[in-house]
């Protein structure tokens, strides 16, 4: 396989498993995010993947090829760290310019390089400006520039956008996406923050305590989370505790607020998780869900709301443009249970 395979990694430090039993893949061109909350192993994962850190056991290919001999420099990696801390002395072709001289480029070939790079990232005619003088989002271009420079192989971004405020964030997370696309840019894309990782990734893996919940493209993690867990963290909370019991020739789950028919091959108990973005207000169907709404909030074209059904709150979205209750008031939403219901075993 070409590009970057990661197998059965473990790295451990003391007691601490930190990455217990890796595995994924980047193939060429390929953007890969990397998604857990704090603590996971992301960062120790970029570090095993440079060849900062040396994993216990596990290895990992390139283009076929076991790096684990391969010294961080000879791996052709390049690094982009939150704080990416430009050279504050140098102006922007200075910085952009340092590792293609690490490199030994020639003067004209570095220019030529430096200049292509600027123009890449969007910032053409940048070469003599001083860095303390740019704005959080033209540092932030400058430093892709000065990482996509030399050419690497892959190149890791590790929350390359946390420090910048969201909006912000929000746009560049794509302007960075169609840069690394237009460059054919292999890449790994390390964030805690969901919606960054489902805007740029064309797969995810999720992670968490140091294993691999799930690795699969955006759409399929937030429609088919693998586990409890990946639901959570992508805020999917609607989940209650249910049975799974047979029924004649099919089979029904039951919860404290509602049963509904499964369509599935096992019985016992079970989490329910119901999805947010699934219901309707009012419909004609028999799989109506009645509480108390007790929280709206308006977010343009949808609105957020919490319901209480028998003291146990329900988050749903709706779109803005209907007629809801007022909060305290009955609400009565209904869904179809194969599209808006997943169960998870109770071994899960
Ligand atoms: P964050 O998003 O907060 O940066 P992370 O997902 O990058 O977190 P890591 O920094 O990889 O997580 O840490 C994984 C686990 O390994 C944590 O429990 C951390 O405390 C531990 N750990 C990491 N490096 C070391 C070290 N050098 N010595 C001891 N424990 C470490």
């Amino acid at each position: 396989m070409n590009g970057l395979q990661i197998v059965n990694i473990h790295r451990s430090f003391g007691e601490i498993s930190a990455l217990a039993g890796i595995t994924f893949d980047v193939v060429l061109g390929e953007i890969v995010a990397v998604l857990g909350p704090s603590g996971c192993g992301k960062s120790t994962l970029l570090a095993v993947i440079a060849g900062l850190e040396v994993p216990d056991r596990g290895e990992m290919l390139w283009d076929g090829k076991t790096l684990t001999e391969i010294p961080t420099y000879r791996r052709g990696f390049g690094l982009m760290f939150q704080d990416f801390a430009l050279f504050p002395h140098k102006n922007v072709f200075q910085n952009v310019a340092f590792g293609l001289q690490m490199v030994k480029m020639t003067e004209p070939e570095i220019k030529k390089r430096v200049g292509e790079t600027l123009q890449l990232v969007g910032l053409p005619g940048f070469e003599k400006r001083d860095v303390n003088t740019l704005s959080g989002g033209e540092g932030q271009r400058v430093a892709l520039a000065r990482s996509l420079a030399p050419y690497p192989r892959l190149l890791m971004l590790d929350e390359p956008l946390g420090s910048l405020d969201r909006n912000l964030r929000e746009r560049l997370v794509l302007d960075l996406k169609s840069i690394l696309q237009m460059s054919d840019q292999t890449a790994l894309y390390v964030t805690h923050d969901q919606e960054e990782a489902f805007a740029i990734a064309d797969r995810v893996v999720v992670m968490n305590a140091g294993q691999v919940e799930q690795f699969d493209i955006p759409e399929r993690i937030y429609r088919q989370p693998a586990s409890i867990f990946v639901a959570r963290f992508l805020g999917l909370t609607n989940l209650i505790q249910g049975n799974v019991r047979q029924h004649g020739d099919t089979r029904i789950v039951d919860t404290a607020i509602g049963e509904w028919p499964f369509d599935g091959d096992y019985t016992g108990e079970v989490t329910v998780l119901i999805r947010p973005d699934t219901v309707h207000l009012n419909a004609d169907s028999q799989c109506q869900l009645s509480g108390i709404m007790s929280e709206l909030s308006f977010r343009g074209a949808t609105c957020r709301i919490i319901i209480n059904v028998n003291g146990v709150p329900f988050t749903f979205e709706l779109p803005s443009n209907m007629d809801l209750p007022r909060e305290g008031e009955n609400i009565q939403l209904c869904f179809d249970p194969e599209e808006a219901i997943q169960l998870f075993p109770k071994s899960n």
